[in-house]
């Protein structure tokens, strides 16, 4: 009998939501969000970490909690695409490239 395929954890699950400038949620690494953690002072979303010429956002300037599920009003589309892509490819399907 086949074993069923083993899922690897999606890259997705090192981030988290936040909101930023309190109008729009990026997804940001959890390991660089931690509250007694003071470098580096600023944050890149996953949307700018993939772009050629990151931009990063102060700490002071995104959100102290976790979103669970922003609304679609507030989700940075790029995080959103790449979220999806990387659990696809955990879930051993193919990549759109971090479009939306
Ligand atoms: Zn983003």
């Amino acid at each position: 009998m086949p074993q069923p395929r083993q899922a690897s954890v999606s890259a997705a699950a090192g981030y988290e939501w936040r909101l930023f400038a309190e109008t729009e949620a990026h997804l940001y690494r959890r390991a660089l969000l931690a509250p007694d953690l003071y470098w580096p002072p600023m944050l890149l979303a996953w949307c700018e970490e993939v772009r050629q010429d990151p931009l990063g956002h102060e700490r002071t300037a995104i959100g102290a909690e976790r979103i669970a599920a922003p609304s679609a009003a507030i989700r940075c589309a790029r995080c959103g695409g790449l979220l999806r892509d990387a659990n696809a490819a955990a879930r051993g399907e193919g990549v759109r490239g971090g479009q939306a």
